[in-house]
């Protein structure tokens, strides 16, 4: 037989996750053109993307233009797409690993972290996931219900995800109307009766996590006035001391600048007001029976550089609000057949090899689940880059398992056939998202996107002509 990643006997590659850390280890894999690669992706959503379909907010599209990126890699030879294809469910990575060379994890982190509070399950409270799901279309998200009618929405967490979601709940439905926001968020953010959104950080203005561009949009929306409080901008020694170091990268810097300048602005009076707090962490959630108030304590900072840390001064508010919304970031979920990291919640590795000191051969993680959810989308370029440079090693070494079954490619379409036939391929997606464009075009928006997975497969097989 010829050798292994040559066009006789190329390279098989399984892909668990279609979003941009996927993608960009598909592009790394199938790139050089010295080695045969091919690709099968899987998702268990019928449409590709990940995040960039179902997280990315809808009123940032330029960041959703990555996609054509994504594209070139799916029209590549020797790519293949199977939606709605859930691994862990329809197919195990046992059954994954005797058909390729290599499997890649590329699934995220879907699940949200837990504050741990008293209260946290209280209807009314809600996970940033379930909303920018929600917003997002995401199928499994679709009939949710977010009661809008509160004057004041509380949002716990200072990363990009809450800045996402202060500004969905403070967009007029003209502005709305402009994006690919579900129809059914737009109809009931159209419609919402809040007035306040009160964004919680449980450390100072100075370690806030947003990024510069997300802090500023809050200072220019149209419909809602940016507000913090000028004694909550004065920063403590620690804090002041390590933002007029070197240490303190630029990002951060500019954030106190900018949390500065709001915090001198009298407010305009708009519709709506966006209120930034520093220092407060919810103690807990309260309530008869639902969300009617967050008892907040006042932290202090202490340590030194990045690693200033808040405690808790005994000092307590209490906010009115009907709802809450938990940013406070993500972990990943273990999959049958594939060791996991309990504690970190996610998938032990080196430099992308799955294992730590022993590695599992033929098993490689990417993005969120090999690192945790940081970064921008562009940060998965380089973390794939890595994973696929350890699996062109072990193709080097001659480490990479020979799958048990024959490596053929209309071995995993038999098994699909019978388990999932309706999975989508990547010609199906084309029809969703030729479906989708053609609903937006006339209302002057860039898609409108279908909400379940029954409309998905059904506009996947109109379009193959089935
Ligand atoms: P994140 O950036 O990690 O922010 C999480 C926030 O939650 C931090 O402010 C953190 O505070 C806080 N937090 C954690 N545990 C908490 C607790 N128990 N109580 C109170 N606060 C707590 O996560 P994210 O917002 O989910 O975003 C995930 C990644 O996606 C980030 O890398 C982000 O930049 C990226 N993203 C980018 C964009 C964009 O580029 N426009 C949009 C969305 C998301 P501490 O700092 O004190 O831990």
């Amino acid at each position: 037989m010829s050798a292994l990643g040559t066009e006789n006997n190329p390279l098989r590659v399984a892909i668990v996750g279609s979003g941009p850390a996927g993608f960009y280890a598909a592009e790394h894999l199938m790139k050089p053109e010295e080695t045969a690669v091919e690709v099968d992706m899987f998702d268990r959503l019928p449409t590709p993307f990940g995040l960039v379909r179902a997280g990315v907010a809808p009123d940032h599209p330029k960041i959703k233009s990555v996609i054509r990126v994504y594209e070139k890699t799916a029209a590549r030879e020797g790519f293949r797409f199977f939606g709605g294809v859930e691994v862990g469910r329809d197919l195990s990575v046992d059954e994954l690993r005797e058909r390729y060379h290599c499997v890649v994890f590329a699934y995220g982190t879907a699940t949200d972290n837990k504050l741990g509070i008293p209260g946290e399950d209280l209807p009314g409270s809600r996970s940033a996931t379930e909303f920018v799901n929600w917003y997002n279309a995401h199928p499994d998200f679709a009939d949710r219900e977010f009661d809008l009618s509160h004057e004041r929405v509380v949002v716990i967490g200072n990363g990009n995800v809450a800045a996402d979601v202060a500004r969905m709940l403070a967009l007029p439905r003209s502005e709305l109307e402009e994006t690919d926001t579900a129809d059914h968020a737009i109809e009931a953010l159209a419609a919402s009766g809040v007035r306040e959104i009160v964004v919680l950080g449980r450390r100072g203005p100075a370690q806030a996590a947003f990024t510069n561009p997300e802090v500023r949009e809050l200072g220019e929306m149209t419909q809602a006035d940016i507000v913090i409080d000028p004694e909550e901008m004065k920063l403590d020694g620690a804090s002041r001391a390590w933002v007029d170091s070197e240490d303190c990268g630029p990002t951060n810097r500019r954030n106190v600048e900018i949390f500065t300048e709001f915090s001198q602005r009298d407010p305009e009076g708009k519709l709506q007001r966006i209120v930034l707090r520093f220092c407060c962490s919810p103690v807990s959630i309260e309530g008869d029976g639902r969300v009617e108030r967050v008892v907040v304590g006042r932290n202090e900072l202490a340590g030194d550089g990045d690693r200033i840390k808040a405690s808790d001064t005994g000092d307590r508010e209490t906010i009115e609000t009907g709802l809450v919304l938990r940013s406070i970031g993500y972990r990943g979920e273990p999959l049958d057949g594939v060791p996991f990291d309990e504690s970190r919640g996610l998938i032990p590795n080196e430099a992308g090899r799955v294992g730590k000191g022993e590695h599992v051969r033929g098993l490689y993680a990417v993005g969120w689940i090999k690192r945790g959810p940081s970064g921008v989308i562009g940060t998965n370029k380089k973390d794939a880059a890595e994973t696929v440079a350890r699996v062109f090693e072990d193709l080097e070494a001659g480490t990479v398992p020979e799958p048990e079954l024959a490596s053929d490619p209309a071995s995993i379409e038999a098994l699909l056939g019978e388990r999932v036939p309706d999975h989508v391929t990547y010609e199906g997606w084309k029809a969703i998202d030729a479906a989708e464009v053609a609903a937006g075009e006339p209302l002057g928006r860039p898609r409108v996107k279908l909400v379940s997975t029954e409309e998905m497969v059904a506009a996947a097989k109109a379009g193959a002509g089935v």
